[in-house]
């Protein structure tokens, strides 16, 4: 699975119960609660293929990164 941010914790529960393999994502997210973090890594782990961050260049960069704060101070999915 392609995405632009980093999945967040619900939405990475849904893509493991739909069987994908692996995520490659264009813009970090991190959870801000430190013990919610470590639970989500442990989740991402499950995942075969991995969850890497793509490494190129992002012309809207500045409005993906705009969203990624709006979701991060909302609480997003959880
Ligand atoms: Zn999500």
């Amino acid at each position: 699975m392609y995405t632009t941010l980093r999945p967040c914790f619900g939405c990475t529960k849904e893509i493991i119960q739909a069987g994908i393999q692996g995520v490659r994502y264009l813009h970090e997210w991190r959870h801000p609660d430190d013990e919610v973090w470590a639970q989500y890594e442990k989740l991402q782990a499950r995942l075969p293929g991995g969850v890497k961050q793509v490494d190129t260049a992002d012309p809207n960069a500045e409005w993906a990164v705009t969203s990624r704060r709006d979701a991060a101070t909302t609480g997003h999915s959880e």
